[in-house]
């Protein structure tokens, strides 16, 4: 496999380059399945950079240097692609997640001038995130001018949803402009799906709901395998409640902060997206890990209001489904949380959910496992989502 001196593994390259981190995989290019190394660069921007390297099992690494503590993304992607060089690792193409495609992307593709300039268009609409994929594509090609790049968008999933599920009631003159819903977490969908369909005797069942519940958290119905309404909309804001992120607010709420108490709009994004959701609510942290050991009632509430908000957003997603075949938790806190879950499958209990205390402490492992009561008349799940396998297989198919 990859060392210097052996015959390497033609491989591809996975990045997902998140506002403070940068994780990256390696695949075997001819079984994208197979995963050869991971690693992540996580902290950047705070001044305290981290890098996370599998030592133990991948000797290659070792060829890494040192990385700065203040290193921004661009440095932290060359340090990534060098290192990667430097173990003698044969990348075939790089494939990356990238948050917002719009109304342009309905699938994966390859990464030429028109395709980077629409992704620098839509920065508007997802500043936390297309920003640092756009850096992490761009620095890339600065080291590798050569390498294939494909960009895999989290809206693509959704591209199928109906007209009436993505129109919002604005004027014609807004939705023109492309002011509709979207929805995100595509790529963990698409991972959830392929999943199941493998693991269960029948595949995929017709009406699924997946909650994908970690810092974003979002619902999505799913019929026949295809995304037909999510709770997330024209950006990741919407919604259920996320680590720092409210979540469905009246506009109205909105246009009182800007008219009756001036608040300015750079303000106004800083308390959307990171002062509000979890931390707002509990006032002592973001992080579900947190609030689940705290004794604080306001820690409780929040845990209380996160489960609530899923609940009634689920009986949305279930009327545009015609009713309801299997849910399916994952994300860090679906794959994590026994408590959230068991919140939650009691709120759904009106569907047939039932909550079996054993099954439901289970950890979350490579293969789904059914989490609900034998007989319960909803069959429950807990998945392991693997994003970056997605955007693997997805390179080695265009790439081929
Ligand atoms: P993600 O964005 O998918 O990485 O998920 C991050 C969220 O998962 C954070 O809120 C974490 O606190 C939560 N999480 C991770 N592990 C656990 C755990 N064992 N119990 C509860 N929440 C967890």
């Amino acid at each position: 496999m990859g060392a210097a001196g052996n015959t390497p593994t033609p491989s591809i390259l996975v990045i997902n380059a998140g506002s403070s981190s940068v994780k990256f995989a390696l695949y075997d290019a001819a079984a994208p399945e197979n995963r050869l190394l991971t690693g992540q660069v996580s902290g950047i921007g705070t001044g305290a950079v981290e890098a996370d390297l599998p030592q133990e099992t991948h000797k290659e690494v070792q060829n890494f240097g040192e990385l700065a503590g203040d290193a921004s993304h661009e440095a932290a992607i060359c340090w990534v692609l060098e290192g990667l060089e430097k173990s003698g690792f044969a990348i075939m193409a790089a494939g990356h997640r990238v948050v917002h495609g719009g109304s342009a992307f309905s699938a994966a593709c390859r990464v030429d001038a028109s395709v980077e300039a629409e992704i620098e268009r839509l920065i508007p609409l997802a500043r936390l995130h297309n920003p640092h994929n756009l850096s992490a594509i761009r620095t890339v090609r600065s080291l590798w001018p050569d390498l294939p790049q494909i960009a895999c968008f989290d809206t693509a999933f959704h591209a199928t949803q109906p007209e009436i599920a993505t129109t919002l009631a604005l004027p014609g003159e807004l939705r023109e402009a492309g002011i509709r819903r979207y929805g995100f977490h595509g790529l963990s969908y698409q991972s959830v799906a392929n999943s199941l369909q493998r693991f269960l005797p029948g595949g995929l069942p017709d009406r699924v709901i997946v909650a994908h519940l970690g810092n974003g958290a979002s619902l999505c119905a799913l019929h026949k395998g295809k995304s037909i309404a999510t709770t997330m909309g024209f950006t990741p804001l919407d919604g259920l409640i996320m680590g720092t992120r409210p979540g469905l607010t009246d506009p109205g709420v909105i246009v009182y902060l800007l008219e009756e108490q001036g608040m300015e709009a750079g303000r106004l994004s800083h308390l959307l997206q990171k002062e509000s959701g979890l931390l707002g609510l509990s006032g002592i942290s973001a992080d579900m890990r947190v609030l689940e050991a705290s004794d604080e009632a306001a820690a409780r509430f929040a845990v209380e209001a996160f489960c609530y908000r899923i609940v009634r957003e689920t009986g949305s997603l279930v009327a545009a489904l015609g009713g309801l075949d299997g849910f399916v938790f994952t994300g860090g806190i679906g794959e994590n949380s026994a408590r959230v879950r068991g919140r939650i499958m009691e709120g759904l209990g009106w569907l047939g959910a039932g909550v079996d205390g054993d099954a439901n402490q289970a950890r979350a492992g490579r293969e789904p496992l059914a989490i609900s009561p034998a007989g319960a008349r909803l069959p429950v799940y807990m998945v392991r989502t693997d994003e970056e396998k997605v955007i693997a297989a997805e390179t080695a198919r265009l790439v081929a």
